[in-house]
């Protein structure tokens, strides 16, 4: 095995970039993987590589810089362009070296880039390129979730200090992170939008309790979180006090694009099977003119997805800011995915319903199904991305909100 970093930096031609990427697969990336992937794609190579050997593998991976390759050397990546980083995307793509740290990569990571200081950059970013430091987001609440804005956990200045109080749910994975992305009011006399901070809070900070939540597959991978007079330093505060919201700009606009693919790197699919297995399926199970005909319809829609994923990731190469393609590809993946899990559904029949727990098969299509129906819910609900197409893409009234400019204290809360 290699750790090196691979010789790759901001002024390498992309051909050479590719050949060195290449290179690195050969002598860093396990033979009996590559032998796998050549054998039988993912099938195989889950076979022989299970989850606790890649993350064994993983430093590996960190340590060439190819995990966030267009972040900075200093912050473990590479510094190259996002022309560069798709090629490096199209060379790993077939060996399955998924990036772990999701929501480090594509959360905390751009969060940090366009507001952290250097300092915090430094200390946080490569040890999420290293999947040394996990990250979740407390953001949604019991009375704030599509209107996020109205939130109501306080944070109160003492000193160099702040005090955190209040609670916090569908945190995805705060039972398994480090650091938390926070969002929290810092003052209520000012509308609801400018009196919000953002931290960084240590998720094993004294006054922290995570509760995890069991959901329809049977994992429980999301969390309340609640905060009980939680003491962290003024330097936990990224961006400007009050400020926060224009910094959870950042955030959101990183998590939909993970979820829509838009994402240089990063997590590109959001659970269950993908349509080009579908397809793979299909054949093998017969000809059945209708199926294919709705699965031709998902593959169209699919493509369709991933051309426009491309134009909006060139957008950005171009200087242009993430503008609503992010809200554009987050509707259609979600709505895309569930319907994609719904056909292997169809597939599978009446053996659906009686998945075994040790049926991998069965229970995978079962799993993907059952975990799909959040997609149209998780990084804003498909109404709210329908709202902002309305409002920012077609230029229709935006929805009335006659509290807008009213201080957050005088509007009324569920
Ligand atoms: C799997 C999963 C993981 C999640 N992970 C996280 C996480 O890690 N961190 C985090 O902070 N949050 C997380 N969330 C929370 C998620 O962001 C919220 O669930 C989401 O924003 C919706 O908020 P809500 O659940 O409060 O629903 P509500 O806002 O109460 O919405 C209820 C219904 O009303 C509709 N609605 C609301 N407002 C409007 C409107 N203006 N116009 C039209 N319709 C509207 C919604 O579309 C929805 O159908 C997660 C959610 C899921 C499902």
């Amino acid at each position: 095995m290699s750790a090196a970093r691979v010789a790759i930096d901001e002024g390498t031609p992309v051909d050479d970039a590719r050949a060195a990427v290449r290179g690195w697969v050969e002598t860093a990336v396990p033979r009996d993987w590559r032998d796998a992937v050549a054998r039988g794609g993912l099938v195989e190579l889950r076979r022989v590589r299970p989850r606790a050997v890649y993350e064994q593998w993983y430093p590996t991976f960190a340590a060439s810089g190819l995990v966030a390759p267009t972040w900075a050397p200093e912050y473990g990546g590479l510094g190259v362009s996002n022309a560069v980083a798709r090629v490096i995307d199209d060379v790993l793509a077939p060996h399955h070296l998924g990036r772990l740290n999701p929501l480090g990569l594509s959360l905390a990571g751009p969060t940090l880039l366009a507001w952290g200081s250097e300092d915090q950059r430094r200390r946080y970013l490569p040890p999420i390129v290293r999947n040394e430091e996990r990250w979740c987001q407390l953001f949604s609440e019991p009375g704030a979730g599509s209107d996020l804005a109205s939130l109501a956990t306080k944070a109160e200045r003492d000193g160099d200090e702040w005090v955190l109080t209040g609670q916090k749910v569908w945190s995805t994975w705060a039972h398994e992170s480090q650091f938390a992305l926070t969002l929290a009011r810092s003052n209520p006399d000012v509308p609801k939008r400018e009196g919000i901070t953002y931290f960084i809070v240590p998720v094993d900070a004294a006054g922290v309790s995570v509760r995890p939540l069991r959901q329809m597959t049977g994992e429980a991978d999301f969390n309340e979180v609640f905060l009980d007079g939680v003491r962290i330093s003024d330097g936990m505060r990224i961006g400007s006090v009050d400020e926060g919201w224009k910094v959870a700009n950042a955030t959101l606009s990183g998590e939909r694009q993970m979820i829509s693919g838009t994402g240089a790197g990063g997590v590109d699919r959001i659970g269950g099977r993908s349509v080009e297995r579908l397809v793979a399926r299909l054949r093998e199970s017969g000809d059945d003119p209708v199926a294919r005909q709705r699965i031709m319809g998902l593959y169209a829609t699919e493509r369709a997805l991933a051309w426009t994923n491309a134009r909006a990731r060139d957008a950005r190469k171009a200087g242009r800011p993430p503008g609503p393609e992010s809200s554009i590809g987050k509707l259609l993946a979600a709505e895309l995915n569930q319907a994609i899990q719904e056909e292997w559904l169809r597939l599978c029949g009446p053996t659906a319903m009686a998945r075994g727990d040790g049926d991998d098969d069965t229970g995978a299509v079962v799993h993907g199904f059952l975990r799909s129906r959040a997609n149209t819910i998780e990084g804003g609900t498909s109404e709210v991305q329908r709202n902002v197409i309305g409002e920012r893409v077609l230029g229709l009234p935006r929805e009335p909100d006659q509290f807008r400019d009213a201080p957050w204290r005088d509007v009324p809360r569920s």
